[in-house]
C-alpha cells in the first residue's frame, strides 16, 4: 500500500522506517530535508508538500509536534486537505490537545475524508524498535481498516473511543510518566544527598516494589548525566499544559501534575527546554544544591 508519512523527527523517521521495513511504498514529507533525503535513500519518494501526498496515497500518517503544526500540515494552504479526496483516511500519531482532534476531523469529514487520532507512547526506542503503544480514537471500522498497518509500528493499538479519545489517553499517559520522574529524581537526590552511590540505590530498587521502566531508564539518564533527547522538556510542558487546561475545564484537581509542569518550567527557564525529560532532576537538584552524580 502506498502511505503517505508527513514528520520525520525523532518519532516519525523510525516510524517510517518500519513500514517501509513491512513493504510499505512511503510518500514523505517535512519541512526539514535532511530526514526526507535519508529516506529517499531507503527507496521512499519526496513528497512536494503534504498537499502532494495526500494526492498520491489513499492512507496518510501524521507525526507532528503540536496541535498548530498538525493544523497547518493539514488544514492548510498546502495541507492534507486540498490533496485529500473522499474516503482517504488521515492517522494523526501526534500528541496534540484532544480538541484539536475533533476539530481537524470535523473540517476533514466536510469533504468525506475519514481521521483518527492514534498517539503513541514508548519514546524513541519503542519507535525504533516498531514497539510502540498506540491508542486511538474514531470510528471502529476506520480503525479496524488501518489497524494492522499501525501494528507495523507498535506492538498494541487499543480503539479508545470517538476522535480525541487516542489523545485523552495519551495526556493520562503523561501524566503518569511525569510525575514518576518526578519520583525518581526527588528519590535519587535524597538518597544520593545521605551518601547512597545513586548507581547502586537504582540497582538496589529495581528489584523491589519501586522498580519501574521510569526507575530503569530515565533514573539510569539521571545517574550517567545522559540528557539528549529522547523526550523533549519542551514537549511534556505541552502535554502537561493541555492535562491541565482539560482538567480545568472538567473541573478536575490534578496536584501532582501541576507540580511536575512546575519543575519543567524550572527546567525550561533554566534553557534546559531541549534536553530529555529526565532532565527534571536538575530543578531538584538546584533546589536540594547537590547532584545526583556527585557522591
Ligand atoms: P520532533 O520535533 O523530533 O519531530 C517533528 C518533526 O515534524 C520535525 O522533523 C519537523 O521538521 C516536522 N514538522 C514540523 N512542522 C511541520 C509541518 N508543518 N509539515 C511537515 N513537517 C513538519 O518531535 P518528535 O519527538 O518526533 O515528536 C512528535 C510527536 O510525537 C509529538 O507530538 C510528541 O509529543 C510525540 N511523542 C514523542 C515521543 C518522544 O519520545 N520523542 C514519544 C511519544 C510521543
Amino acid at each position: 500500500m502506498n502511505i503517505g508519512f508527513i514528520g520525520l523527527g525523532i518519532m516519525g523517521k523510525p516510524m517510517a522506517k518500519n513500514l517501509i521495513a513491512a513493504g510499505h511504498a512511503l510518500t514523505v514529507f517535512d519541512i526539514n530535508p535532511a530526514p526526507v533525503t535519508e529516506l529517499v535513500a531507503l527507496g521512499a519518494a519526496a513528497g512536494a508538500s503534504s498537499m502532494d501526498v495526500a494526492a498520491k496515497c489513499r492512507l496518510v500518517v501524521t507525526m507532528l509536534p503540536n496541535s498548530p503544526h498538525v493544523k497547518q500540515a493539514v488544514l492548510g494552504e498546502t495541507g492534507v486537505i486540498r490533496g485529500a479526496k473522499a474516503g482517504d483516511i488521515l492517522v494523526d500519531m501526534s500528541s496534540i490537545a484532544p480538541r484539536a482532534s475533533q476539530e481537524i476531523a470535523a473540517e476533514l469529514a466536510l469533504k468525506g475524508i475519514e481521521m483518527l487520532d492514534a498517539p503513541v507512547s514508548g519514546g524513541e526506542p519503542k519507535a525504533v524498535d516498531g514497539t510502540l503503544a498506540i491508542m486511538a480514537g474514531g470510528k471502529p471500522e476506520v480503525f479496524e481498516s488501518v489497524k494492522d498497518i499501525l501494528l507495523k509500528m507498535g506492538s498494541s493499538a487499543v480503539l479508545c473511543g470517538g476522535i480525541g479519545a487516542g489523545n485523552v489517553v495519551k495526556l493520562a499517559n503523561q501524566i503518569i510518566v511525569a510525575l514518576n520522574i518526578a519520583a525518581v529524581g526527588e528519590a535519587l537526590v535524597f538518597a544520593s544527598k545521605a551518601g547512597a552511590d545513586p548507581a547502586k540505590v537504582r540497582q538496589a530498587l529495581m528489584g523491589g516494589f519501586a522498580a519501574s521502566r521510569i526507575l530503569e531508564v530515565h533514573g539510569e539518564r539521571m545517574v550517567k548525566r545522559s540528557f539528549n533527547p529522547g523526550f523533549r522538556i519542551g514537549l511534556h510542558q505541552k502535554d502537561l499544559s493541555l492535562a491541565l487546561a482539560g482538567a480545568r475545564a472538567l473541573g478536575v484537581a490534578l496536584p501532582g501534575t501541576a507540580n511536575a509542569a512546575q519543575l519543567m518550567q524550572a527546567c525550561a527557564a533554566n534553557g534546559m527546554q531541549d534536553l530529555d525529560h529526565s532532565a527534571l532532576v536538575r530543578a531538584l537538584e538546584l533546589m536540594a544544591n547537590h547532584e545526583v552524580a556527585k557522591v
